[in-house]
């Protein structure tokens, strides 16, 4: 998946492949450690394409054998955040995984599907550059421009639209 929602049956081993190559490629450059465990936590994140809670990692974790603390998954969740590796979903104060890495330009707009629970992130300069001007007329300066919206995936729409 490069962006937008995944399509149904599209080959999600590639997704998770994807996420860590990326993931590896960036600690590189920016000469952080992927511990195992940072990678472990990552790979949990990227099988899914619905945001996970720090337990619920703790939970898959634990099924697949690795023990790990949840002050320790959250530790690696707070170092993959602020590498840009996953982001956190407030509204649903969980986890995604990120794929693609960001320009600081923009605003992230996390959609949030309702009836699934996937989530897809979409960039938008304009939106960006908007907020930015309003938030600027009242003195503020924006840092963290993300949104998070809530609507219905496109395969959940058609999966509606095929009841009527
Ligand atoms: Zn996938
Ligand atoms: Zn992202
Ligand atoms: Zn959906």
């Amino acid at each position: 998946m490069k962006s937008g929602f995944p399509a149904p049956g599209h080959d999600h081993a590639q997704c998770v492949a994807d996420t860590l190559t990326r993931a590896e490629e960036a600690c590189e450059e920016s000469g952080r450690r992927l511990t195992p465990l940072r990678r472990r936590v990552l790979e949990a994140l990227a099988e899914s394409h619905a945001p996970l809670g720090a337990y619920e990692i703790v939970d898959r974790l634990k099924q697949s054998g690795d023990q790990a603390p949840a002050m320790s998954v959250y530790r690696v969740l707070d170092f993959l955040v602020s590498e840009g590796l996953a982001h956190r979903i407030e509204s649903r104060n969980a986890f995604l995984a990120c794929n693609r890495g960001h320009d600081t330009e923009g605003v992230v707009v996390f959609l949030l599907c309702e009836r699934c629970g996937t989530v897809a992130e979409v960039t938008s300069g304009a939106v960006g550059r908007d907020l930015a001007r309003a938030a600027g007329a009242v003195g503020f300066e924006t840092r963290t421009p993300v949104l998070e919206i809530k609507g219905l995936c496109e395969s959940c729409r058609r999966a509606d639209a095929l009841k009527r």
